[in-house]
């Protein structure tokens, strides 16, 4: 900008100059010319910079309604730089519009969010207004018992009367090794967006068709290295269900341990907590991985296509839930309740919610007196994981094909998983298997 005012400061004393000696017609007529062109390479300077100002501010927007992607264009704020009587009537586009988080997935299958029109000015907005609704699929847990109670921190504090081996702490660092002595080789976000940790090293994400496991912990578990690697065991062991029932199986990025950033109440957003989006547990794990460098969207229409990423969260209670995005990669979630009732039968481990603040439920009782009885936790907790991974690679519940029958449901991970490891997949799940990427090996 100083570079032009130095330039129009230049033509105004030379103009001053030439007219102490008297200036021609001439002379008014081509300074006027000068004039003229300088002022349009004025205006077109003023122009790039608000485009320029208005990509590189959009990353560092805050805003907790509006996903990355909706930040990169039509920042409101930005926009308003540029002054409003030299912008033209134009076609509204859907970057006109600045929609919220889809929320919650209701009983019927649907979210929906808000879409707010933040270009008041250009014409026919409705015509090419976002989505605000759209089909989802929430397993919600798998009983749906509605009482509510909280459940206790017995987890945190058994936790925390481990026997701490020799370490000496220092800065976690991608290596292979437990720096901070919390248990856990490279835990934590160490090698920024785009990068994981890959044994040991910092590797750009795989670019092909893989599956990413995800063990996160909140701020107020522990991590401990008895689940990663039970876990870790029964990430293989649905990887090689899938290929024993399909004859081919999917690839297995080395399971990842992530600390999250917040306790698990905030990924809850049980007080609407500053930066939580609000009622959306998914979301603002989804959110936080994305930050750490995971393969993962917010907005559904940019969700890698190359990548499922498969999550076990803990402080997710009864939250059970998987789908397939428009692009085809996929997304599932399982909580912590059903991994404890499948490992131990552990139901006091649970401290937590069920599906959203608003509706607490008592998974810790579910638990105890539905899944441990019924003989079939281990169903109820790894073949909800099967289960979920199965929506993320598109497979629907029996009742989304035609002319299944309710032996149907006996019979797929897809329907009673609680049944696992004595149930399979259908013709139909197969078939969707068959088309998928991420099927390839054999092994
Ligand atoms: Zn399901």
């Amino acid at each position: 900008m100083k570079i032009f005012t130095g330039i129009a400061k230049g033509i105004l004393e030379h103009y001053r100059t030439k007219r102490n000696r008297g200036i021609t017609g001439i002379q008014i007529l081509l300074l006027s010319i000068l004039f003229i062109v300088v002022a349009s390479i004025m205006f077109l300077g003023v122009l790039l910079f608000n485009l320029y100002s208005q990509k590189s501010t959009a990353e560092s927007e805050g805003g907790l309604e509006v996903t990355p992607a909706q930040l990169n264009v039509n920042d409101k704020d930005v926009k308003s730089e540029t002054p409003k009587k030299e912008k033209e009537i134009l076609s509204c586009t859907s970057s006109s519009w600045s929609c919220g988080l889809f929320g919650k997935c209701s009983g019927s299958g649907q979210q929906i969010r808000d879409c707010i029109l933040i270009d008041t000015e250009c014409s026919n907005p409705d015509l090419v207004k976002p989505e605000t609704v759209q089909i989802c699929i929430l397993d919600i847990g798998t009983d749906d018992d509605k009482n509510s109670r909280r459940g206790s921190r017995e987890m945190k504090e058994n936790d925390n009367q481990q026997e701490q081996v020799t370490c000496t702490p220092t800065t976690e660092i991608c290596d292979g090794i437990d720096n901070d002595c919390n248990g856990l080789a490279d835990n934590g976000d160490l090698c920024g967006v785009g990068q994981l940790c890959l044994n040991g090293n910092c590797e750009a994400a795989d670019p092909n068709y893989k599956v990413q496991p995800v063990i996160f912990f909140p701020t107020d578990y522990i991590a401990d290295q008895d689940m990663v690697n039970y876990l870790k065991e029964k990430f293989e062991e649905i990887r090689q269900f899938y290929l024993n029932e399909n004859g081919v199986t999917f690839t297995m990025l080395r399971p990842q341990v992530v600390s999250g950033n917040n306790d698990h109440e905030w990924y809850w957003c049980v007080n609407q907590q500053q930066g939580c989006i609000t009622d959306n547990f998914e979301a603002n794990v989804i959110r936080e991985l994305k930050n750490k460098g995971f393969p993962v969207e917010e907005d559904w229409n940019i969700y890698p296509a190359d990548k499922v990423t498969w999550v076990v969260a803990f402080g997710g209670g009864g939250y059970a839930g998987g789908r397939q995005y428009p692009t085809g990669g996929g997304f599932s979630m399982l909580g912590d309740a059903g991994i404890y009732a499948a490992k131990d039968g552990s139901c006091g481990k649970i401290l937590d919610y069920y599906y959203s603040p608003e509706e607490p439920n008592n998974i810790k009782d579910v638990c105890q007196n539905t899944w441990l009885p019924s003989g079939k936790e281990y169903g109820f907790g790894i073949g909800a994981l099967g289960h979920e991974l199965g929506h993320a690679f598109g497979m629907p519940h029996p009742d989304g094909y035609s002319g299944t029958t309710p032996q149907d449901w006996e019979e797929t991970i897809m329907g009673n998983h609680w049944n696992y490891p004595n149930t399979g997949l259908l013709q139909q799940d197969k078939d969707i298997l068959a088309q998928s990427a991420f099927f390839n090996v054999i092994s």
